[in-house]
């Protein structure tokens, strides 16, 4: 079974996103759970909190069809202790609110290094941030999203993912998820069946499958190992539609949440569509 959708917005309540996700058609869908730009939040309401679930129920999303990101501003590979900290605390303060809302995931952009810290440091770094974020909190999966690579951000290549988990202590409670765009600009060829072959036997070997717990679909603007993070609409970029086909008729990408993050939104109805009919 593949779970399809996108980003939907949260906008006037957590409890607008399952209903914004099934007026698209969509079968899985990601949200904030709090503004993305800003580090503080209110808390959930109660009242928020039972609407959401019930649409969840209604609307037939399980946790294993939606994916809430993280705040943008959180850093858990930060140099400073002090920043460290506060990123770690929000980090937490997210956790608890997936944990509310009854979701067991919560993808996040592994950490920068902001060219303070050696690589290996940083990735041991980001690792010590969810074994502690873990120990406070319960049931949700920490997913690592792979990165375009852009300036200090760590997390674009393969070896880093595996490296991180290779640190973490509960590895039933750390996952990863791939973004297509991510992939590309990173330098991992996607346009061919024969390249997303190669790059996903890569991916099974240095990370595993087992790992993957979701995955954003993105076409991309900037060229292969380009390393910058600009989305593009299915097909329109420089990726094209094979890989989405590869992916739709692979196995190995069954029972994740796979959501849109492309840059018009007003067509995603008919990018969900056409992906479903590859199946
Ligand atoms: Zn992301
Ligand atoms: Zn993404």
């Amino acid at each position: 079974m593949k779970y399809i959708g996108a980003h939907v917005s949260a906008a006037g309540g957590v409890e607008n996103a399952p209903l914004n996700a099934h007026k698209l058609g969509a079968t899985a869908f990601a949200l904030f759970t709090k503004n993305q730009r800003q580090w503080k939040a209110k808390p959930l309401t109660q009242k928020s909190i039972n609407l959401f679930r019930e649409r969840c129920e209604k609307y037939g999303y399980k946790p294993e069809q939606i994916l809430p990101h993280d705040s943008y501003l959180i850093n858990l590979g930060h140099p400073e202790q002090e920043a460290l900290q506060k990123s770690r605390d929000a980090f937490v303060e997210e956790m608890q609110r997936c944990m509310q809302l009854g979701l067991d995931r919560l993808n996040f952009h592994p950490g920068s290094h902001l060219r303070k810290m050696d690589i290996s440091e940083c990735l041991s770094c980001i690792a010590e941030s969810i074994n502690l974020v873990l120990d406070q909190s319960e049931g949700v999966i920490a997913v690592i999203e792979n990165t375009a690579g852009q300036g200090s951000n760590l997390g674009w290549r393969f070896e880093e993912l595996a490296e991180i988990i290779d640190q973490v202590e509960d590895k039933h409670r750390v996952g990863v998820c791939l973004d297509t765009c991510h992939t590309f600009a990173a330098g991992y060829d996607l346009r061919t069946q024969e390249s997303c072959q190669k790059t996903f036997t890569e991916f099974e070997s240095t990370v595993g499958f087992q790992y993957l717990k979701g995955m954003h679909l993105n076409d991309s603007k900037c060229e292969l190992g380009s390393r910058k993070d600009r989305h593009h609409s299915l097909g329109q970029g420089e990726i094209g539609w094979e890989v989405f086909r590869y992916i739709m008729k692979d196995e190995r990408f069954n029972g994740i949440p796979m959501v849109l993050e492309t840059i018009d939104e007003t067509i995603w109805p008919d990018e969900i569509e056409a992906l479903k009919m590859m199946q």
